[in-house]
């Protein structure tokens, strides 16, 4: 795990309950709880593009200032979920 934060949404992971779940109930190190559940994204995805939008979309709502939601949405791309090309 690098730097706590998810490595799907790259939210910062700020205690260990905010860990996602695998299939057999032990925390995931990787993703947190709003992404990964029970062993699966409950965001599933298909495109690092797609999930951008989505963040894009929650910090909007959120009145977030956009240069940090440029960050977050920049961050994304080095993230372990996106590191390969997803397929559609
Ligand atoms: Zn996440």
């Amino acid at each position: 795990m690098k730097h706590h934060i998810c490595q799907s949404c790259g939210m910062p992971v700020l205690s260990a309950a905010e860990w996602g779940t695998e299939a057999d109930d032990t925390p995931s190190k990787d993703y947190c709880w709003h992404c990964y559940q029970k062993g699966a994204f409950t965001n599933p995805f298909a495109t690092l593009h797609d999930m951008q939008n989505h963040i894009l979309r929650i910090m909007e709502r959120q009145h977030v200032d956009s240069r940090e939601i440029y960050q977050a949405v920049n961050i994304l791309p080095e993230l372990k979920r996106w590191e390969k090309p997803v397929r559609v």
